[in-house]
């Protein structure tokens, strides 16, 4: 197969996660503190300040992604992007998030214009992201947010060009920068990277 693949993270890229899950936390009297790029000992107890464990920023991400993620704001321009690049490329939406959200997620993406495959995965995704490219010999791009999944995406499938996009200014601003081929600002930049390569591949 030449179709070019475009292999696409869901949150924070193509929905506004982290200001809804902010959102959720201060619904239930948690805070985020901003103070640095990462869940863990950055969620506290807004009364006593406590730090909140691994396993309830585990059990808040469950409980999050099987009802408050619904109110998640799609990222501005990410399907419209998206639906003028599936005229050039297939699109598969590779999110990791915990299997009991995966209807909603299905659902999120209909509703918003996104009726994408949907590939629900757990921890690094360079072995999925081989796999989902092993039959096809056309370009591959892949766009993600967090600097740890294109590292494994380099190793593993190393001919893919590697798009980081986060869309939230303030967390985007914490975040370390991966190594990939571009930063991208938003999805008109997105675009224009992506349809420029395919024009000058031949495809
Ligand atoms: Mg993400």
């Amino acid at each position: 197969m030449t179709r070019p693949l475009l292999i696409c993270d869901a949150d924070e890229v193509l929905f506004a996660f982290m200001e809804a899950f902010e959102a959720f936390l201060n619904d239930n009297g948690l805070h985020f503190t901003w103070a640095s790029f990462a869940l863990l000992g950055n969620i506290l107890e807004t009364g006593s300040g406590r730090a909140v464990s691994q396993d309830e920023v585990s059990a808040l991400l469950e409980a999050f992604f099987i009802g408050p993620a619904e109110h998640m704001r799609p990222v501005e321009r990410a399907a419209s992007t998206l639906q003028e690049l599936s005229a050039r490329c297939d699109i598969v939406i590779l999110s990791n998030l915990p299997q009991s959200g995966a209807p909603l997620r299905r659902r999120l993406l209909e509703r918003h214009g996104m009726a994408y495959p949907l590939h629900v995965n757990a921890g690094p995704k360079g072995k999925p992201a081989r796999h989902l490219a092993a039959t096809r010999q056309g370009p591959v791009f892949f766009i993600d947010d967090l600097a740890p999944h294109h590292r494994d995406v380099a190793r593993h499938l190393p001919r893919a060009q590697r798009i980081q996009f986060i869309a939230h200014p303030r967390l985007s601003a914490l975040a370390p920068k991966a190594d990939c081929h571009l930063h991208a600002r938003d999805w008109h930049q997105i675009g224009a990277f992506i349809g420029e390569a395919l024009d000058n591949g031949g495809y």
